[in-house]
């Protein structure tokens, strides 16, 4: 962990593990918190305790942190062991290198120097094997990382992903929610919309069909969604039959056109029998459309959104209902 020795902190568990999180973005308050710091200052061993003591207490620890955690401090121990010994070893090997410099410039008979150089070229050999031994641990504890980095890519992928339908999960919607406020006002970008949709008459479908053609028909979904959107905006399952869509970079009329093609794609998706083959059904949808006005708290947003949601259910279901425009942007 490269800040544990840019900071000069201790090489504590908890410091491991929480710069663990920290580049692991899978807790981003935790990054939030580390980063507020760095921005004024170099962070030190009681700041890092008051943000882990904060947000990494017993209850919060996901299981993968914390056996990575203590994964990655053994293999730093073994490495560190092992460099340690190397410098024994090679303190040693130098010694009996300057006795035997200092030896043969003494007067010496040919079967002394024979017995100088017959000495050295054992310790020689001995430093050759303890090297290749070296070597293979270094090596060993290279694929170990290695493993641990897959891990842990896969962990960080996992905490951002829904099981059931493999898009982004309501975790991902915050920490986007919250990048995209700050880019906001940050300049960085122009302005955002948010797209709340939720399938329609969803409890009737599942007591018709049952469930499991429920969870098949929350996949199409998703999968109807992710594919309607482009490469920067994102689609989330933000609960049981929930959608949330966020378009950076998008206005309010931008945001009820896409929700409006969106609609349209999912209210033309035939769901099939898949043992019969025949249509069963149609499935529609209701979305409400805000567009971010800085600097708004991002709960009043998602209430928009929501209430916008709620009028397109009274409305009648299967359309789109927008919020307020957002304030007037300027001038580019
Ligand atoms: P509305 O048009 O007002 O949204 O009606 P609705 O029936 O969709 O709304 P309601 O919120 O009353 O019901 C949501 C239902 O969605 C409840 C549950 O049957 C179903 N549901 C929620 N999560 C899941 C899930 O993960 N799998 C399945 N199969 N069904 C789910
Ligand atoms: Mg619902
Ligand atoms: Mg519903």
């Amino acid at each position: 962990m490269a800040a544990i020795e840019t900071f000069g902190l201790m090489p504590t568990p908890e410091n491991y593990k929480l710069w663990f999180v920290y580049y692991s973005e899978v807790e981003p308050e935790v990054k939030n918190a580390i980063d507020h710091v760095l921005d004024k200052e170099p962070i030190n061993d009681d700041m890092c305790s008051e943000i882990y003591q904060k947000f990494l207490s017993a209850e919060n620890n996901s299981k993968v942190v914390e056996s990575a955690g203590s994964q990655i401090q053994k293999t730093i121990n073994d490495v560190s062991d092992a460099v340690a010994m190397a410098n024994e070893w090679t303190e040693g090997y130098n010694q009996s290198l300057k006795r035997t410099q200092k030896g043969l410039t003494e007067e010496k008979t040919q079967d002394e120097i024979n017995e100088m150089l017959g000495g050295i070229l054992d310790e020689t050999n001995t430093m050759l094997q303890k090297n290749a031994s070296m070597k293979e641990l270094l090596k060993r504890s290279n694929l170990i990382m290695q493993d641990m980095q897959r891990d842990l890519e896969i962990a960080r992928k996992e905490a951002v992903t829904d099981g059931l339908t493999g898009l982004a999960n309501r975790k991902s919607f915050d920490m986007e929610i919250e990048r995209l406020s700050q880019a906001v006002a940050s300049g960085e970008c122009d302005t955002f919309s948010l797209l709340l949709m939720d399938i329609d008459h969803f409890k009737a479908f599942n007591d018709n069909f049952g469930h499991q053609v429920g969870d098949q028909v929350l996949k199409l979904v998703s999968k109807t969604l992710k594919d309607g959107v482009k490469g920067r905006d994102l689609a989330c399952r933000y609960g049981g039959e929930e959608f949330a869509i966020l378009l950076p970079d998008t206005p309010l009329e931008g945001g009820r056109r896409v929700a409006e093609y969106l609609r349209q794609e999912v209210a033309g998706k035939d769901i099939v029998n898949r043992a019969t083959g025949e249509s069963i059904a149609r499935i529609t949808i209701s979305i409400g459309v805000a567009e971010y006005k800085n600097p708004e708290k991002l709960d009043n947003l998602i209430s928009r959104a929501d209430e916008a949601l709620y009028s397109a259910k009274d409305n009648g279901r299967n359309q789109v209902v927008s919020g307020p425009a957002g304030a007037p942007r300027k001038q580019a």
